[in-house]
């Protein structure tokens, strides 16, 4: 480091520096001094450092940024030599992790990558040590600059920084090229579209024909990258916007079961107001509303959803078009069993039914307002004298009942359950008093009522 706390110009790059915005000074300013002491060390090894990709995008933005990624010089093994406690995290594509404090950084080595055989992933990774060669492979121009930490200056040869003045994405080089060596870059695109409350970007005229040709280029990218993406696009601020644009131009046809060009209905319900309460997942469940379970199944395992994820949007799906009547008892019971998702399923009861969308399970005849009137009655709803837990268990109910264990114990217990919630009864004495008017000896077991919503 220099006596003055900033490191040692590190080897120069390859292309023309020019003057780092103000904005971006002060974030430069503002770097913790584990970036500081990275950049020194690689100086002091005789190498290049860079702060790259999206970290130097969104300094730009003059967003927060959430990880410093950098481009270096050295070969991975020495990364790893002079950084003993580094990770190789993948070190095969040049990438190792730094640890600085409780972070950690990226740093991959610089390369040059040629043949993209199979539109995914290039089958030949060589170090290299040309900063303008490392640039020149990334997707688009707001990511394809780089800082000088130690001399604060930016390359940026692409003219990212004017495309992030004028709000526009522009591919690195001729955007058909680029977006047919890897298909993943079409949904990347579209991500970038969103600039959250800066509103929603343009692709350049090149780009976006690029896009449209080559929709289909998706499918050959491995799923898991593409839910990677399509998630970040769900959760998006404007993704209304994009979404219809996706459909618009092809590309949700390549990993969506239907045809989404005419869909109209369903990507104007992306536009309704209860849209920014709900997660990516759960606005993922209402685009597939309409779908068959089956069809709804297939595509999130296509798309490798781990089974939390899979299991959220089908549980969504299996209850759309299903409403508690508008009783004491059911607006409990309801509660009980969606807890923290019951207000979430009223609102999309609403946005189902004032965008006419018919979900494949069927949905009864209350209107838009109807289910208003539910989340109102839902938001006076008390809450419970005992809360949502059982107020017996099976030893309590067994001594009372002389039952066995086995599946009637278990309904018995469950119907005591949905009639303390539906009832509101405060302790055991007055589930007590309940179990006693139950005919619970002459009817059969299966036909108890349980604690569930749907019915
Ligand atoms: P985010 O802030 O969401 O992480 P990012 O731009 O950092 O966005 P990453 O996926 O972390 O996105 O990638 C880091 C950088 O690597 C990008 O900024 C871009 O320069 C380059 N990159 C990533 N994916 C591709 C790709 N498919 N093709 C070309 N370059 C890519
Ligand atoms: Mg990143």
């Amino acid at each position: 480091m220099t006596s003055d706390g900033w490191p040692n110009p590190a080897l120069e790059a390859d292309v023309p520096a020019l003057e780092c915005p103000e904005n971006v000074l002060e974030w430069l300013d503002s770097l913790p001094k584990h970036v500081h002491e990275i950049a020194s060390k690689v100086a002091e090894h005789g190498g290049g450092i860079w702060i790259v990709g999206g970290a130097v995008r969104d300094a730009c933005l003059g967003i927060p940024v959430h990880d410093i990624d950098f481009a270096v010089s050295l070969e991975p093994q020495h990364m790893m030599d002079i950084f003993p406690d580094a990770l190789p995290t993948g070190i095969d594509y040049g990438t190792v992790s730094l640890r600085g404090g409780d972070q950690f950084y990226e740093a991959t080595t610089l390369r040059t990558e040629s043949h993209y055989g199979d539109g995914r992933r290039p089958e030949q990774v060589r170090w290299g040590i040309s900063l303008a060669e490392d640039l020149e492979r990334r997707d688009f121009t707001i990511n394809a600059m780089a800082i000088d930490i130690a001399r604060r200056v930016m390359h940026d040869p692409h003219h990212g920084l004017q495309d992030v003045e004028r709000g526009m994405l522009r591919a690195v080089g001729q955007a058909h090229r680029r977006i047919s060596e890897d298909g993943l870059r079409i949904l990347r695109a579209y991500r970038f579209l969103d600039r959250g409350k800066a509103g929603v970007w343009k692709f350049d005229f090149e780009l976006s024909e690029a896009l449209r040709q080559n929709a289909h280029m998706l499918k050959a990218v491995t799923h898991e990258r593409i839910w990677m993406e399509w998630l970040k696009i769900l959760d998006g601020k404007n993704m209304a916007q994009v979404v219809e644009k996706m459909a618009h131009d092809g590309v949700l046809d390549s990993f969506l079961p239907g045809e989404w060009g005419v869909q109209h209905l369903r990507l104007a319900a992306l536009y309704h107001p209860y849209i920014p309460d709900l997660n990516g997942l759960t606005r993922f469940a209402l685009l597939l509303s309409e779908c068959f379970s089956i069809e709804v199944e297939e595509a999130l395992l296509a798309l490798k959803l781990s089974n939390k994820e899979r299991t959220y949007i089908l549980d969504l799906h299996g209850r759309f078009g299903s409403l508690p009547e508008q009783s004491l008892s059911s607006m409990r019971i309801f509660r009980a069993v969606l807890e923290e998702h019951a207000e979430q399923h009223l609102k999309l009861e609403v946005i189902l039914r004032s965008h006419q969308l018919s979900p494949s399970m069927g949905i009864g005849n209350e209107t838009a307002d109807d289910v208003y009137a539910l989340l109102e009655a839902y938001e006076r709803l008390a809450p419970l004298k005992s809360g949502h837990e059982s107020l017996i268990d099976g030893h309590w109910l067994m001594e009372r009942t002389q039952m066995a264990k086995g599946p009637a114990l278990g309904r018995l217990k469950g119907w005591l359950h949905r009639l303390q919630i539906e009832r509101d009864l405060a302790n055991a004495d007055e589930v007590e008093a309940v179990l006693c008017s139950l005919h619970w000896t002459e009817e059969n077991h299966l036909d108890w009522p349980k604690l569930r919503f749907p019915e």
